[in-house]
C-alpha cells in the first residue's frame, strides 16, 4: 500500500509505503509528526514554512523556519539516539517545561555569537535531558517514554 501526503501547507508532498494497514498507518503517522508538526509559524502565525537543516559545529539542527523575513522564527525536533534518524517535534526544554510559543524561538545565528545559546541548550548533562515529549503522548511516539538519558542531539547524522 502507499499513500501520498502533503505535508508542511502542501510544500511537499510525501510518498510512503506499507505492506500492511498497520505499517502505512505507522509511516504516516510519523510523516505526520515531523513534517507536519506545525502549520503556521508560532510567533507571527505566518503559513509561509520551510524545513532548515544546520550543521554549526558538527551537530545537526532540524527546524521548521518561519519565512517571514521580518519573523525568521524557527521550530526546533529533537533527535532519538536510540532510533537512528527519528525526530520529534520538540515542545518541551530539557527539564520538560513547555517552550514557549508553542516550541517557537526566535533564531539568533551562529553567524554572530549566538551559537553559544544553543551549545549551552544541546550540552546540558544527560541527567537533565528528560524526554521532552513524555506526558505528551498523544503528539510524540510512546517510545519517547522509555528512552531516558541519552541528550537528543547526540550522533544521528547518518540518515539526515
Ligand atoms: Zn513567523
Amino acid at each position: 500500500m502507499e499513500a501520498q501526503l502533503k505535508m508542511l501547507n502542501g510544500k511537499i508532498l510525501l510518498k510512503v509505503q506499507g505492506i500492511t494497514a498497520a505499517e502505512l498507518f505507522a509511516q504516516i503517522a510519523e510523516a505526520q509528526s515531523v513534517f507536519d508538526a506545525e502549520s503556521k509559524c508560532g510567533m507571527c502565525g505566518g503559513t509561509d514554512l520551510k524545513l532548515s537543516h544546520r550543521q554549526p559545529k558538527g551537530f545537526d539542527y532540524f527546524e521548521i523556519e518561519c519565512c517571514n523575513q521580518e519573523c525568521r522564527a524557527r521550530f526546533q525536533f529533537g533527535q532519538l539516539k536510540d532510533e537512528k534518524g527519528a525526530l520529534f517535534p520538540k515542545r518541551r526544554d530539557a527539564d520538560g517545561n513547555a517552550i514557549g510559543n508553542g516550541g517557537w524561538t526566535i533564531y539568533r545565528g551562529e553567524g554572530r555569537d549566538g551559537s553559544n545559546d544553543h551549545n549551552a541548550q544541546y550540552n546540558a548533562p544527560p541527567a537533565r535531558q528528560a524526554p521532552p515529549a513524555q506526558g505528551r503522548p498523544a503528539q510524540a511516539p510512546a517510545r519517547q517514554a522509555s528512552n531516558p538519558g541519552p541528550p537528543p542531539f547526540a550522533e544521528d547524522r547518518d540518515r539526515w
